[in-house]
């Protein structure tokens, strides 16, 4: 696509700069900005509402007001809005896919992807909404009965990151709509404008003032007001270890519920017998989408010694084909990472690690185009003393580590703080079976490289954390389970 191919932001009605409280879009009080850019090319994209503390309560405040009535609205309706939500999401998902190429850099291709796949939630709890039961259990004496009864959390704060802007939100807003809550969200300051978009669909379809409030700016002060307020009665948070760790903490002095989708460092261990094509295929998929930026891609690709040597030549083989630029061109496969100190992190990582022993398999000057973008690289020979090893590498650098048997490889994988997704590549059966219930992990892919759908609960283990998205699961974290005890019920 040509730069006068590139249509122009402003046309479309969804793209919004301001923020979302009690049903308005409004300025930041004191009137300041802070500017959006493109990681592609470092273009400005919009300037943004940069609202601080003052603003975070009047959003709790909206989603306070606004919760009993929300929570009474009957299953069916809260159905019908969420879908009409859907619906709007969908009737837009390529103009809502290039916004989101335009403010995180990933290719078109993968954000329609993610467009849908965000919406694929919505959808889903607006069928689940219907589906929020209580029990009768028996009681202890006849004159007793135990009831229970779910009931929403209250008002619960989400806070999100710029790697999947649209499904990260959409993932938390969708359930907590359907448990009855309301939501006050603070998306990622890198990439605002997906999120504002799906607010402007949600009110769109009807769903009323004050249910789903949103701002971004001051991160620290919005953050503050969030983690201390009585009346927020749940933060869900999806983002780093480190900045998850601090919001539990602040939390605590509140008793708030708290959901953690924090950082991973998945292993992708590939046995001797595994189906080395389907072993690629996984690999791309679960390495260099969104240019390794996922918190479930292949951190560490552990492959048996026996087979190392083919599997090296067969993947790069494959990164022969792929093609490093802009998100809007067809062409590409891998964009830009979301800025320039996330380069310079991950070409940090990589030249430590080859001062320590690593062999890198790929050129390390390779072109690239101008700005934000790292060329594939393939490090083998990376072993558990290297940084690498245990940091989350978030870049497209894919980090051999090689075993000799099963019980090596398991060990390996499992050496490490986070617990996220892992991936496991064989034929036998056996391996399969020990291996999924040996990983510490809260996903295991079986000869699967996408793991993630919304009929699937998604969350981790260990420090990257704890509660589950998405699934038959996914309304637990919003509800509060009430028991009745009726007694004097005779004879
Ligand atoms: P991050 O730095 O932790 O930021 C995540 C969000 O937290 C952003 O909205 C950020 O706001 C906000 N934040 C930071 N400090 C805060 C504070 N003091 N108070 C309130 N909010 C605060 O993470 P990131 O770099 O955006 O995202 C990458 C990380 O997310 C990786 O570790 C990745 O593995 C993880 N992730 C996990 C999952 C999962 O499901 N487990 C999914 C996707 C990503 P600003 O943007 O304004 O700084």
């Amino acid at each position: 696509m040509t730069e006068q191919e590139i249509p122009s932001l402003s046309q479309y009605d969804f793209l919004q700069t301001d923020a979302l409280i009690d049903g308005h879009w409004q300025a930041a009080m004191d009137g300041t900005t802070f500017a959006v850019d493109n990681p592609a090319t470092g273009e400005i994209i919009a300037q943004v509402a940069n609202c601080g503390a003052q603003e975070t309560r009047l959003a709790i405040t909206a989603a306070a007001n606004a919760q009993a009535a929300w929570a009474q609205v009957p299953a069916k309706q809260k159905s019908r809005l969420l879908r009409a939500w859907f619906d709007l999401i969908i009737a837009n998902e390529n103009e809502l896919a290039y916004l989101l190429t335009l403010e995180q850099g990933k290719p078109m291709a993968e954000a329609l992807g993610e467009v849908r796949y965000g919406a694929s939630y919505v959808e889903w709890f607006s069928e689940e909404v219907k589906r929020i039961y209580g029990d009768v259990i028996p009681a202890p004496g006849i004159d007793k009965r135990i009831v229970t009864l779910k009931q929403p959390v209250g008002v619960v704060a989400c806070i999100t990151p710029w790697n999947f802007p649209n499904a990260m939100l959409a993932r938390k807003i969708a359930p907590a709509l359907a448990a009855g809550c309301t939501v006050v969200c603070k998306p990622a300051n890198e990439t605002p404008l997906s999120a504002l978009a799906l607010g402007y669909y949600a009110i769109e379809a009807g769903i009323p003032p004050g249910v789903i409030n949103m701002l971004c700016g001051k991160t620290a002060e919005i953050g503050d007001e969030l983690t201390s307020s009585p009346e927020v009665r749940k933060l869900t948070f999806t983002g780093s270890t480190q900045v998850g760790k601090m919001l539990t903490a602040a939390c605590s002095q509140t008793m708030k519920r708290t959901s953690m989708e924090l950082g991973g460092n998945a292993p992708f261990i590939v046995f001797s017998d595994a189906n080395l094509d389907a072993a690629m295929d996984g690999v791309m998929a679960s390495k260099f989408r969104n240019s390794g930026q996922t918190c479930v891609c292949a951190n560490r690709i552990l492959v048996s010694a026996d087979i190392l040597d083919v599997f090296i030549e067969k993947l790069l083989a494959r990164l022969e084909k792929a093609v490093v630029g802009h998100g809007v061109a067809p062409e590409t496969t891998i964009g830009p990472l979301i800025h320039r100190q996330a380069v310079e992190k991950v070409e940090g990582l990589v030249e430590r690690a080859i001062d320590q022993g690593a062999v890198p398999l790929t050129a390390l000057d390779k072109a690239t185009p101008a700005g934000n973008f790292v060329a594939p690289v393939v490090l083998k020979d990376v072993t558990p003393e290297m940084e690498i090893f245990s940091a989350e590498i978030f870049g497209p650098v894919a980090s051999l580590v090689s075993f000799s048997d099963y019980e090596q490889a398991i060990a390996l994988a499992n050496q490490t703080t986070a617990g996220l997704a892992a991936y496991v590549y064989t034929t036998d059966p056996q391996t399969m079976i020990r291996a999924s219930e040996q990983l510490e992990y809260g996903i295991v892919g079986i000869n699967e490289g996408i793991i993630s759908n919304e009929m699937a609960p998604f969350g981790g283990m260990k420090e990257s954390g704890h509660g589950r998205e998405g699934s038959k699961y996914g309304l637990d974290d919003y509800l509060d389970i009430k028991y009745i005890c009726l007694g004097g019920l005779g004879p």
